[in-house]
């Protein structure tokens, strides 16, 4: 059996029937919005975003744009072995692979990634067999004016400019080609 509570709401006064003073409180928290906005920018949170980007503060994790991480002497991390490009969902990677004369034996001579198509699914860091591919820079991208244009010219197309980046402080990890190389030729490439 069903049981119901009814619960009986407290019948509206004269004032409250007529909503003048709400209309009013509404309106004054409008204005006071309104003057701060004009006369106050600095006071309010406002990003003017895409002109305008920040960091998202503290130890906020999320999949934020795409780098390829470096090794100290600044080559790529990257083996150019397209899992990442073989996985994305959305078709958006796209590499061109070149030799070189080190064990490594490949590096990507061109690393696009277009982030107009991308579902920020993060499968590509996930396949990634160096640890090369990473979605760590707390920049958002989304927002731009130019879906074809660089990135940094506020487009939505990443290219080893972009992407070839070591953050700040940031530790060089021991994953992939780098630790093999260490162990098998005695070479330190990171
Ligand atoms: S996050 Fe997903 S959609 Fe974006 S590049 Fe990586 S695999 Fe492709
Ligand atoms: S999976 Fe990693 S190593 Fe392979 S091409 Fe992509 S970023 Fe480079």
């Amino acid at each position: 059996m069903i049981r119901t509570k009814k619960i009986e709401s407290k019948p509206l006064n004269f004032f409250e029937k007529i909503y003048i003073i709400e209309v009013i409180r509404g309106f004054s928290v409008t204005l006071k919005h309104f003057f701060i906005n004009l006369f106050f920018p600095s006071k309010i949170p406002t990003i003017s975003y895409p002109e305008e980007k920040v960091l998202l503060p503290g130890n906020a994790k999320l999949k934020s744009r795409h780098r390829i991480k470096l090794r100290s002497d600044g080559t790529p991390k990257c083996v150019a072995c397209m899992m990442c490009s073989t996985i994305c969902p959305a078709d958006c990677i796209h590499i061109e692979a070149a030799e070189t004369e080190t064990p490594v034996e490949k590096y990507p001579k061109v690393f696009n990634i277009d982030i107009s198509k991308c579902v920020m699914c993060g499968l590509c860091v996930e396949a990634c067999p160096e640890d090369a591919i990473s979605m760590d820079t707390n920049e958002i991208a989304g927002g731009a004016y130019s879906r074809f244009s660089n990135f940094q010219k506020d487009g939505l197309f990443l290219t080893k400019n972009e992407l070839f980046i070591k953050l700040k402080d940031e530790k060089i990890s021991k994953l992939g080609a780098a630790n093999r190389l260490e162990n098998e030729y005695g070479e330190r490439n990171d």
